[in-house]
This record gives C-alpha cells, sequence and structure tokens, in this order.
C-alpha cells in the first residue's frame, strides 16, 4: 500500500467535510496486510466522519482497530468562502489536523507540519487560547473570497509542493548575482518550502537583524550554528542562547538547510522544538520569580515542589534551557521531532536510496554526536520514537530502521546505540 494513495482517497473523501461509509470502505480496501490496516486506521484517526454506529463497527471489525476520537478542532467551522456555482456562502471546515491534540506552542511548529503533511489544503490556525495547529480544510482557501471566523490567526499554507519548482528557485539563488537580488531569490525559495506569504520571511546576513515572529534565513556566510546545525534558536539579535529571564527568542534557518526541501522544513520544526523549550522555561521562571514565598528556595527545587504535573521530561528540559549549561536534552527531542515529520513526509518505496537514507539519518546526526540527555528525557523520547514506529506503514517502517541503521554505523559510539527500541 502506498500512502500518497491513501491520503489522495482520503482528501477526495473529506471534500464536504467528513468520510461517509463508501468513501471508508474504498479507503479501508487498500490495507492488504496487518500493518497497512493499523497504518489506514491512524491515518483516519483525525479524520471526521459520517458514520453509523453499525457502519462504524463493520470499519473497525475490517481494520482490526478501533478508529479513535479526532482531536476536538476538527469539525470546526474556520469560516466562509463565496460559491459562484452555488451563489451563497459556503462554510469552511477542520476535516483532519496534524497536530498534537493540544496544539502547538507556535507558528514555526504548526507551519513545519503543515507543509510536511503534503496536503493540497493545508491551513495554519491559532486558537483564541494561542494554540496553533496545522489542520487541513474542506477546500483549498482563496484568501481574497474568504472570511473567517473568529480565530486568532489562520494562513493558508499555499498547498502542494512541487520538486521541480523547488529546485528552479534553488537555481535562482544560485544565479542571483547582486545583494538583492540575492535576497529576494531566497525570500522566494524559503516561503515556498514552507507554504507561507513571503512577508513571514525575513532574509537576513547576521544575526543582529532577526525578527522574532518571523522565519529568519541567513544566507551570511557565518559558519554553522556552533553545534554543527543548519539552524538556531537564540536569543533576540545576538546568537547566543544563555537563559535571560524575560528574554525573547527568535528562530533562524540557515541557507545550509535548503540543501534538501525536507531538511530545510524539518530544520524549522527542529527550531520551533527550542522556542517551545524556552517558551516553556520563561513561563516557569516568571512565576518562580513572582512567587513571594519561594524565599532561598532554588528554581529546580521550587518547580519540583510547585508543578507535580510537570512530566519528568519536561522539567529535565526547562531545567537544563534555564541553568544554560548544556544543550543535550533540548536537542535530543528537537532531533527526533524533526526526524519524525522528516519520515513521514517522505513518501517513498520500502527499500529506501542511498541518497534517502542519508537525508533520513542527518536528521538523527545531530543527536548522535551529542552527550546522552538525561534518564528521564532518554525514557520519553524511547516511548515516543516506540509509539511512532509502531504506528507506521511497513514502508515508513523500513525507512525508519534504515535511518537508525545509518547513524549507528557513522557512529558506532554514540548513545543512540543503547535506545531500547523494538524495531
Ligand atoms: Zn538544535
Amino acid at each position: 500500500m502506498k500512502i500518497s494513495q491513501l491520503r489522495q482517497l482520503q482528501t477526495e473523501a473529506l471534500q464536504d467535510g467528513k468520510i461517509d461509509f463508501q468513501e471508508a470502505k474504498k479507503i479501508a480496501a487498500l490495507a492488504e496486510t496487518p500493518a497497512d490496516k493499523a497504518a489506514v486506521l491512524k491515518e483516519l484517526s483525525g479524520d471526521s466522519f459520517d458514520l453509523s454506529k453499525t457502519e462504524r463497527k463493520q470499519l473497525e471489525d475490517q481494520l482490526g482497530g478501533k478508529l479513535s476520537k479526532p482531536p476536538s478542532i476538527v469539525g470546526m467551522t474556520l469560516g466562509q468562502m463565496s460559491d459562484p456555482q452555488v451563489g451563497r456562502p459556503l462554510d469552511i471546515t477542520i476535516v483532519k489536523s496534524f497536530s498534537p491534540p493540544e496544539g502547538f506552542d507556535n507558528k514555526f511548529q504548526a507551519t513545519a507540519a503543515a507543509k510536511m503533511s503534503g496536503s493540497d489544503n493545508a491551513v495554519v490556525v491559532q486558537d483564541n487560547n494561542g494554540k496553533w495547529f496545522a489542520v487541513q480544510s474542506s477546500l483549498r482557501i482563496d484568501s481574497k473570497d474568504f472570511s473567517a471566523n473568529d480565530w486568532k490567526d489562520i494562513q493558508s499554507a499555499h498547498g502542494g509542493f512541487n520538486e521541480d519548482t523547488y529546485k528552479d528557485l534553488q537555481q535562482k539563488t544560485r544565479d542571483a548575482t547582486t545583494d538583492g537580488e540575492k535576497a529576494a531569490a531566497w525570500k522566494t525559495l524559503a516561503a515556498y518550502t514552507y507554504g507561507v506569504d513571503e512577508s513571514e520571511i525575513n532574509v537576513i546576513t547576521n544575526h543582529s537583524q532577526q525578527k522574532p515572529d518571523k522565519i529568519n534565513i541567513n544566507i551570511g556566510e557565518t559558519p554553522k550554528g556552533s553545534d554543527g546545525e543548519d539552524g538556531l534558536t537564540a536569543n533576540l539579535g545576538t546568537g547566543t542562547a544563555e537563559f535571560k529571564p524575560g528574554g525573547t527568542s527568535a528562530v533562524e534557518v540557515n541557507k545550509s538547510a535548503f540543501y534538501d526541501s525536507r531538511h530545510a522544513q524539518g530544520t524549522l520544526m527542529h527550531e520551533g522544538t527550542h522556542l517551545e523549550h524556552n517558551h516553556q522555561a520563561q513561563k516557569l521562571y516568571d512565576e518562580y520569580s513572582n512567587d513571594p514565598k519561594k524565599g532561598k528556595q532554588k528554581f529546580d527545587d521550587w518547580m519540583k515542589g510547585h508543578k507535580p504535573n510537570l512530566s519528568e521530561e519536561t522539567q529535565a528540559i526547562v531545567s537544563e534551557v534555564v541553568a544554560s549549561k548544556s544543550t543535550k536534552n533540548t536537542e535530543a527531542v528537537a532531533h527526533f521531532n524533526a526526524f519524525m515529520v522528516d519520515l513521514t513526509a517522505r513518501d517513498t518505496s520500502a527499500t529506501p536510496s542511498q541518497d534517502e537514507k542519508f537525508k533520513l539519518a542527518d536528521e538523527l546526526d545531530g543527536v548522535a554526536t551529542k552527550p546522552k540527555p538525561d534518564d528521564a528525557v532518554v525514557k520519553a523520547e524511547t516511548a515516543k520514537l516506540q509509539k511512532f514506529y509502531d504506528s507506521l506503514p511497513e514502508t515508513d517502517k523500513a525507512k525508519f530502521k534504515a535511518a537508525f541503521a545509518e547513524v549507528k554505523r557513522a557512529h558506532s559510539g554514540s548513545w543512540v546505540n543503547d535506545l531500547k527500541l523494538k524495531l
């Protein structure tokens, strides 16, 4: 079974907002092996359905598992668009989510997830609680006819992606000669890569030109990030990441990340993850600072005592960000997040080419060359990776295995070799 085929049927079925029984049966028929069935269940789990109880039961029996309820954002109305054929406005609804149920912390993560979903109707939306989601709308939003409902922000992700167009735009960045031409060519390439308006892209040549709410693309001849990465999340305008209470962080993607479109998208997810960790740290440190009863208590002890609901992993990450002595925890999570979205987005055959293996392993390379994270992070990330792997169709499982084999081969002494994954 090809995931692209599954997604195409799914998109067609969702055009009217819901998958009905006939459409669901057609999709389920694609699954041949138990692994295919698991993959179909996973793909359908974010969708909205129009099924009777018996129909749902029949479908679940056929697929050998439960269709989980979609995240609550699915089914909500984004806004209205006038339909010239009917002559009246049509509701545009959310038919699928590519986001965690609670949403993403920032726009950059949702932007990367929206583009990497491969959906022509991908939309990035911010709810009134400030959370960001990558979703699929029932119809492609044409901004000139669209009137939005009460959302904080809605951005159409300029659906679709064509590798040839990407290569042409890449070539234009090489052909550009003047500084102005270079900046313009990079702005166009980055906007295409991320499916955003050019106004969302800030092309810079050094850190002082960063803007906090834009995707900063650094095309200066500066070296890569200090740890050899293709991006950077740091204190605004400085390029240094030491924790400053009340400080603002900015996200940068280096031009080096654009050697491959997926990697450029994965890098934005990676940096968006660091930004999320910075936001968590700022929020908690602010609470700590304003707690009149904290006395001489250190931040870490205060966090343990006052935030019993925070996972051990989050505590380890926040503690690390505030102390600013290492980056191993936040790096591991950022690398794994980018790896997972990258893998999901690459629809290749069961036997990935050496080039594909290399590109996927590249997402893991950075984590293999860094020190081992704290135990709480290793434990939580192992569980996350295992759950992700188990949910994959056979073709993607093969890619996952190939990428890990490649990175272990290249870094035989790395802690990544000790990850207890059942592959
Ligand atoms: Zn990083």
